[in-house]
């Protein structure tokens, strides 16, 4: 590793290093090098590192917190820019009881989601305890239990690789839907999240639609930051939270989505299960298409929790995430993922989409 650039700002030193091993810095900790890394503390080293970049013709990666990726064995030629920036400013509520929060795009997620249910702001207590950068959530709008961050977020501030200028994108200009955005989608590649605004609900009820929240709280209505506390809690036990100790925990969180398909499929795949329409789970998309559960599908293909290939297998308490048993390379990962997507389609007709991204 060589220094090629070397500024410092703020007294946290930029640089530009080489041949940087990217798989420390992913939760699934597999894949090989960077050819060049960077890690932007500022907006201005966002700036100076895609100048780098489109100097000399490089391709550019922008990494949050790992927690989403699937890189190769073979690592990433170009650029990869690790998104530091951090800062939280809370603006007082407005006549409403909305409060506006500017979180810059380094910031842990969870410690986001913790400092806003310790104010009383609702809005985001669901998503306690997802991994990742605040950057990263905006990107493939993260939901669990009932909620999705796009629901919360106001406004996105953003590098424009194309323009080399900094632009803010109203909520309704990000595209968000289910798991996906403008960034992930049609504009993929071409911003770099520097700030994120939410608004918040002061005092507001916490969000408990879903049944394994609802169970826990039967008495007496949770308080934010209960409802958080609750969400890690049941996470936890699922190998949703990154743990160093946990096995279970070296993934990319769910490795699959849950299909979106024509509704004239769920006849197909109750046939396929050998069950009545009725007893297959799903959920309305619309008028015309439905939302099967992935982990279901893959449990009735034969692909259970505790399922291993070599060194890649199914976590032991979550039947959607893939992980590294240690040791494991992107290729075992990308094999059993492989194994999977195949026995599904033979048995349900039915394709299933990997959510992590390939960094290649
Ligand atoms: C144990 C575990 C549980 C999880 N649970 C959930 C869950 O419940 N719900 C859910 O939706 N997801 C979940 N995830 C997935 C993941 O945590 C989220 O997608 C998270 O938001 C990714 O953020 P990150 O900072 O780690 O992004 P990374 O993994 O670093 O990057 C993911 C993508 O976002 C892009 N990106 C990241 N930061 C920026 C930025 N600042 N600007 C532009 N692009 C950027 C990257 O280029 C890449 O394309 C889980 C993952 C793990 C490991």
């Amino acid at each position: 590793m060589r220094a090629e650039v070397d500024s410092s700002t703020s007294g946290r030193q930029f640089k530009i290093l080489q041949n940087v091993p990217l798989a420390p810095f992913t939760t699934l900790g597999v894949g090989g090098p960077a050819q060049w890394f960077a890690t932007a503390w500022t907006e201005d080293q966002v700036g100076e590192a895609a100048q780098f970049a489109s100097s000399r013709g490089l391709r550019l990666f922008v990494l949050g917190g790992g927690s989403n990726l699937l890189v190769s064995d073979a690592g990433f030629s170009g650029l990869v820019l690790r998104i530091a920036m951090d800062g939280m400013v809370f603006h007082a509520a407005s006549k409403f009881a909305k409060v506006l929060v500017d979180v810059a795009a380094g910031e842990n997620w969870d410690a986001f989601v913790q400092s806003a249910v310790e104010r009383d702001l609702a809005g985001i207590e669901c998503l306690a305890g997802i991994p990742g950068t605040v950057g990263g959530t905006p990107v493939q709008n993260v939901g669990a239990y009932g909620q999705e961050v796009s629901q919360a977020i106001r406004r996105v501030r953003c590098f424009d690789l194309t323009t080399g200028s900094f632009v803010e994108m109203e909520n309704a200009a990000c595209a968000f839907a289910y798991r996906t955005s403008l960034f992930n989608t049609s504009e993929h590649g071409r911003y770099i999240v520097t700030n994120v605004q939410f608004e918040l609900q002061e005092h507001g009820s916490p969000n408990l639609t879903y049944a394994d929240l609802q169970r826990r709280f039967v008495k007496s209505l949770p308080s934010l930051t209960e409802t958080a506390d609750a969400v890690r809690t049941i996470r936890r036990g699922k190998g949703m939270v990154v743990d160093p100790a946990e096995q279970d925990s070296r993934s990319a969180g769910s490795f699959f989505k849950n299909p979106i398909v024509e509704r004239s499929i769920l006849k197909q795949v109750a046939e396929a299960a050998g069950l009545d329409t009725f007893a297959v789970p799903h959920w309305p998309m619309g008028a015309s298409c439905i939302k099967l559960p992935a982990a279901w599908l893959l449990e009735r293909a034969g692909f259970e929790r505790g399922y291993s290939l070599g060194n890649a297998g199914i976590s032991s308490k979550h039947t959607l995430a893939l992980i590294n048993r240690g040791g494991a390379t992107e290729s075992n990962i990308a094999q059993l993922r492989d194994r999977i997507i195949a026995g599904v389609r033979d048995r349900f007709g039915v394709q299933l989409e990997q959510e992590p991204v390939n960094v290649r």
